[in-house]
């Protein structure tokens, strides 16, 4: 069989939309959606900000339907992982349990993972008061209190963007010092609702059907205390689901590196590999930002491809 046009690793909106555009532009196309297909949003519920759903619409629902979308323009669907790849020779070469899958350009939309701190509560609460993002979730928290957790850039955005809409905010950073931006550190100590517990930790989640508040201890003094909120924002870190393409594509703390150039701006560090949404992009981590990454991505793969065709 020849190689495929096209790779596209991850089916979140990332991915889908390259195989939209992909399939469209009649290029071959193979999606290996990853044994959990369809991304973060399939652990999502309500999602009230992607355009064109006036009411809103769940996560998994519109995740099916975006990969009905794919499947109707005839991408051939692989629902397993990535266990290995070769970018060093040409085609491209991508493993899952079936075998290996060859192509001639590879679109990467594997996502990211928000991380978590691992206690029973919080897993149990997520989605009814525990959210690990702020613009997708603060709506519903509406002139109620919240918690943060963390210390870094994203600790201080979610923050900001939640003293807007809420009450009270109440960040919990483990230290005695954030390390995030000193600008945005300047920006969260202004807020007039935002008060600061340091060296303190978040050991519990209370509440039976949803959050009702958090226990929280001090590292120093040992002493714990239970504040009575509404919500539970976790902004400690994302990890990027980039394990598999270590040592073959250059990446910065596990976020893939684009290398822009001659207008291919998903170019990755390997020609004819390119990356779409979270990915790579710490910074705006939307549905709809991450839709529009997978349509540059394929467009640049397909404008990459015809280059070398003729
Ligand atoms: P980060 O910089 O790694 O910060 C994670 C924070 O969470 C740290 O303060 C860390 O504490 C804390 N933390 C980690 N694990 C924890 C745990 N299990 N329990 C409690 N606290 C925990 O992550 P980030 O804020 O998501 O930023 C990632 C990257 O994106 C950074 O390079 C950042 O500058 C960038 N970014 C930039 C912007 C911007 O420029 N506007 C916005 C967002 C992100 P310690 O400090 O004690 O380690």
């Amino acid at each position: 069989m020849p190689p495929y046009d096209i790779i596209i690793i991850g089916s979140g909106p990332a991915g889908l939309t390259a195989a939209i555009y992909a399939t469209r532009a009649n290029l071959r196309t193979l999606v290996i959606a990853g044994s959990v297909a369809g991304g973060q949003l399939m652990i999502t519920t309500d999602v009230e900000n992607y355009p064109g759903f006036p009411v809103g619409i769940q996560g998994p629902e519109l995740m099916e339907l975006w990969r009905k979308q794919a499947e109707r323009f005839k991408a051939d669907f692989v629902d397993d992982d990535v266990t290995k790849v070769d970018f060093r020779a040409r085609p491209l070469k991508v493993w899952t349990s079936d075998g290996v899958h060859e192509g001639r350009s590879i679109v990467i939309a594997t996502g990211a993972n928000a991380k978590y701190m691992g206690l029973p509560n919080e897993q149990r609460l997520k989605g009814r008061g525990v959210s690990a993002c702020a613009t997708c979730d603060g709506f519903f928290f509406k002139n109620l209190d919240v918690v943060v957790v963390g210390g870094g850039d994203t600790a201080m955005e979610e923050s900001l963007y939640l003293s807007k809409l809420c009450k009270t905010v109440t960040v919990v950073h483990r230290r005695n010092a954030f390390r995030a931006s000193k600008i945005m550190q300047d920006r969260l100590f202004k807020a007039p609702n935002v008060k600061i517990l340091w060296d303190s930790e978040v050991v519990d989640v209370l509440g039976e059907q949803k959050v009702e508040g958090v226990r929280i201890k001090n590292v120093k003094s040992g002493t714990t205390s239970d504040v009575k909120v509404q919500g539970l924002f976790l902004a400690i870190g994302h990890e990027p689901a980039t394990q598999v393409f270590r040592e073959q594509v250059l990446m910065e703390k596990g976020y893939l590196t684009l290398r822009p150039h001659d207008g291919f701006s998903t170019a990755t560090s390997v020609e004819g590999v390119f990356a779409a949404g979270d990915v790579h992009d710490f910074r705006y981590r939307q549905a709809v930002t991450a839709a529009g990454f997978g349509c540059m991505a394929a467009l640049d793969a397909e404008r990459w491809l015809s280059q070398r065709a003729g």
